[in-house]
């Protein structure tokens, strides 16, 4: 059942004192690069350092009946359910791809939870999730295709709104499309003019093709230096893709190039360390491929990187990506 406002309010009472009130916080360099009033949410200052704690905590809140959890991920759903199972008491068994790195693997052994290494996508993680289901009776957490995990990353919505009513657009990073759902619809139901718009890179962006076939469609994984953008959207897909279609008022994406610039910009501009995935809205809007028209937010998403990566991108270093190498630049703030 596509989750309301109310249920994305009763979210709100669940995640009370575990997974809410993260700042909204002044961007003052991408206000001036944007020309409107710049804030970033940040949810990497949540406890497991992404905001995928709200929905996997609602979910796994919904099923305390079971034997235990189960879910396949590319990192912070995993340790979002691992630590709510912990929370709860429950058992957790995290399937994952090949292509996840292995910060993100030790991170959700360290909450706990039993990690089943599966394949090299998203997809081959997600059947094994599905065979514990059947043969195990635990129950699998979608990380974006769920009701109840919709509600809970659209408190991220409600906070955002209840802080700011003026926002005039929120851009959100996009994947499976749980957060830009969530975010949506609470913003949308509290300001409809609002426009909410999904960001995401150029390679692998199966939301964006998704919704420009009208239907799931399967696109090739490839890594990116946004990789919790990563993975499909599920050819079964029953809540986020419909969500996302109706609700976003446009999927905007971007380059390995403009996402490594950005995260210099976070860091050294911010001074914030956050993943790649958190920063493909202002590489949106440092490029020019959104314009703004009013107080705008993006979402901070997570800070669950792998330091070696990030400290190559910081001083300027060329980095691998699968057989894709990308240039490295020293960082030197746009005239
Ligand atoms: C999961 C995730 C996203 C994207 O969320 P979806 O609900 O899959 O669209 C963005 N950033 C980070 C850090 C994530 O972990």
């Amino acid at each position: 059942m596509t989750p309301t406002l109310a249920d994305i309010h009763a979210a709100a009472q669940v995640l009370r004192g575990v997974a809410d009130g993260t700042p909204l916080v002044p961007s003052p360099f991408m206000t001036e690069a944007g020309g409107q009033e710049f804030l970033l949410k940040l949810e990497n200052m949540q406890p497991i350092g992404a905001f995928k704690l709200r929905g996997a905590f609602n979910a796994v809140a919904s099923v305390m009946d079971a034997p235990g959890v189960t879910c396949c991920s590319t990192g912070n759903h995993g340790r979002g359910v691992a630590f709510a199972a912990r929370e709860k008491g429950m058992r957790a068994v995290i399937c994952m791809s090949e292509l996840v790195p292995q910060t993100k693997v030790d991170g959700i052994r360290a909450l706990g939870a039993e990690v089943r290494i599966a394949g090299r996508s998203q997809d081959e993680a997600l059947a094994e999730s599905l065979r514990l289901v059947e043969e195990e009776g635990l129950v699998e957490i979608s990380p974006f295709d769920d009701a109840a995990v919709i509600a809970g990353q659209g408190t991220i919505g409600l906070e955002m709104m209840a802080k700011r009513p003026d926002l005039e657009t929120i851009l959100v990073p996009l994947s499976g499309g749980g957060l830009a759902a969530g975010v949506a619809l609470a913003a949308k139901a509290i300001n409809p003019h609002i426009r909410v718009v999904g960001i995401t890179m150029d390679r692998g962006a199966a939301m964006y093709e998704s919704i420009k076939a009208g239907r799931p469609v399967e696109v090739e994984e490839v890594a990116s230096l946004a990789d919790s953008l990563g993975g499909g959207i599920g050819m079964e897909n029953k809540l986020s893709f419909p969500m996302c279609r109706d609700l976003l008022d446009d999927v905007v994406l971007v380059s390995e190039e403009e996402i490594y610039h950005a995260m210099q910009v976070l860091y050294y501009e911010d001074r914030i360390v956050a993943e790649g995935a958190c920063v493909v809205g202002m590489a949106a809007v440092l490029n020019g491929k959104v314009t703004l028209n009013g107080p705008t937010a993006t979402i901070v998403t997570g800070r669950n990187l792998d330091m070696e990566m990030f400290t190559r991108i910081v001083t300027g270093q060329d980095v691998q990506l699968g057989g894709v190498t990308v240039a490295g630049r020293p960082y030197r703030r746009a005239a």
